[in-house]
């Protein structure tokens, strides 16, 4: 899971201070790598390991001039942990072209091997969007010779629609063509978010796109289009916008990032993630209710996706909401260290407990998901050890037992707690007195409800149905088993 950002600016004005807030606003995409591009009459380019704060020193920002420029944060899915395989990434020929992704190919192995190996080509990097940019900018080398020297509107959609027709799995991209524009797209089946936002000063008009709204929101732009599964937008080089479908599958944008991954003040296809968990919490605590499953004394939220969703089980079922749990924020991600000794001690470094919340009560635990079930067995015996006379726990979101090819860094299916266990076995391997999951559909809906136009949800990692249909077992064993070597060596955790 990655965050990225494209911003294009009137003549003569400089978008990397825009970038680099915007980066700061999705740091929580990802925290491996940043880095950013921009464009005078010639690339400017700086990425490396690290946290945006960290990467961009005051001479980066300083040579990052230009106009048009993009930008991303790093969380690796596929790739190594080199700051080779860090975005953005450019080529030279046969237009200029800097691009940055958020997603995973999932025919990357087929592709490298049709590509690169049989047709001679090498590769820089084992980053997936090495590949993306390689078929867009083939694309843009047929249309040139074709038309003499000459790229416009149309030949950047035929490049579109040759990434679309090539390049398999869950992609939103932005990219810009030097001298040309600036272009934003989408996998055909929208798994991916993207948002795209406009605002005029004094010097004219600027153009932004990114993976979550809010990084529009910190720099002063209005989201003025959604862009749709398969579909492009295209700003040229005097600022004419084009839209087009260029491929259209069926929608299905990705559950997780309204359940786990999004800011809360990002809307996504339109569709408020905070309204959205206030909604999945709603739903939950109906649940509960009509399970008939014993009231507690107080809703104690895990910090942080959870809030919004635990207070709304509070007051569906009219209980007192408590912060029982305070999470140091200066700890990096418990869900990425290599082995399981090291993820539990890390949860206690990243959460404590207020015990005079758990003392002598029973409480109702709220979480977004649980994927190892680490995290909840640590935190019910922190629980239980602060006093809690019954600990039960709720889920936001239904039990994982696939494993996701299009980017969210989620455990091999073996992992997941929930594979092979009923609700049940669950509740007793988290030693919890009860525990209940949301339902799918409530699920589906209460994101539904923000824009009723979303008929469907990339629902994969509960059900195991892929809305690609290139997803085979054997892929998935593939991209496992590159995502294992890459956890097993302790460099890329
Ligand atoms: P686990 O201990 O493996 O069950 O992890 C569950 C916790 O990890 C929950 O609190 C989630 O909020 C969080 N989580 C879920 N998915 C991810 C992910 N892809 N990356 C990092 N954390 C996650």
């Amino acid at each position: 899971m990655c965050g990225f950002i494209g911003i294009f600016g009137p003549d003569g004005v400089d978008v990397a201070p825009e970038i680099y807030e915007g980066l700061l606003a999705v740091q929580h995409r990802g925290q491996d790598a940043a880095g950013m591009i921009t464009y005078t009459d010639r690339f400017n380019l700086r990425k490396s390991h690290g946290m945006v704060a960290e990467v961009f020193a005051e001479e980066d920002m300083q040579r990052l001039r230009g106009n048009v420029g993009v930008g991303h944060v790093r969380y690796p899915t596929v790739g190594e942990n080199r700051s080779e395989d860090a975005q953005p990434f450019h080529h030279t020929f046969p237009l200029g072209t800097a691009m940055v992704h958020n997603g995973n190919v999932t025919n990357l192995a087929e592709l490298r091997d049709e590509l690169f190996v049989r047709g001679g080509t090498r590769l820089n990097s084992t980053c997936d969007l090495e590949v993306i940019l390689y078929v867009f900018q083939q694309g843009l080398a047929e249309r040139f010779a074709e038309n003499k020297g000459v790229i416009g509107v149309e030949d950047i959609f035929y490049a579109v629609a040759k990434v679309h027709k090539t390049v398999k799995g869950a992609y939103s991209v932005c990219a810009f063509v030097a001298d040309c524009g600036m272009v934003a797209f989408r996998d055909p089946y929208g798994i991916k978010p993207i948002c795209f936002g406009e605002k005029t000063d004094e010097g004219g008009r600027w153009f932004a796109c990114a993976s979550e709204s809010v990084v529009l929101d910190v720099n002063g732009y209005r989201r003025t289009t959604e862009i749709g599964p398969g579909e492009a937008v295209f700003i040229s080089h005097d600022r004419g916008l084009t839209q087009r479908k260029v491929t259209v599958e069926k929608h299905t944008p990705c559950i997780f990032e309204w359940v786990y991954f999004s800011r809360p003040d990002s809307f996504l296809d339109n569709v408020s993630v905070y309204k959205t968990r206030r909604r999945f919490g709603k739903a939950l605590g109906k649940q509960w209710k009509a399970l008939g499953a014993p009231m507690p004394d107080v809703v104690i939220p895990v910090p942080d996706s959870s809030r919004d969703a635990a207070m709304a089980v509070a007051s569906e079922l009219k209980l007192r909401y408590r912060e029982g749990l305070v999470k140091n924020r200066y700890i990096g991600r418990t869900f990425i260290m290599p082995d399981q000794a090291s993820r539990s001690s890390s949860i206690r470094r990243k959460l404590n407990v207020i015990p005079l919340e758990f003392r002598g009560k029973d409480v109702l635990l709220v979480d977004d998901s649980i994927v190892r079930g680490n995290t909840s067995r640590r935190i019910v015996q922190m629980a239980r050890a602060a006093g809690a006379r019954r600990v039960y726990f709720a889920v936001t979101s239904p039990p994982l037992i696939a494993p996701c090819p299009y980017g969210v860094d989620m455990a091999s299916k073996t992992e997941f707690v929930a594979d092979g266990r009923t609700v049940e076995e669950i509740a007793e391997f988290l030693d919890v007195d009860r525990l209940v999951y949301l339902d799918r559909e409530a699920m589906n809906q209460a994101a539904r409800k923000g824009n009723p136009c979303l008929e469907h949800f990339c629902n994969a990692c509960f059900t195991g149905d892929y809305p690609t249909e290139d997803v085979t077992l054997e892929r998935l064993k593939v991209i496992e088993d590159e995502r294992g070597s890459q956890r097993s060596n302790p460099a890329t955790l």
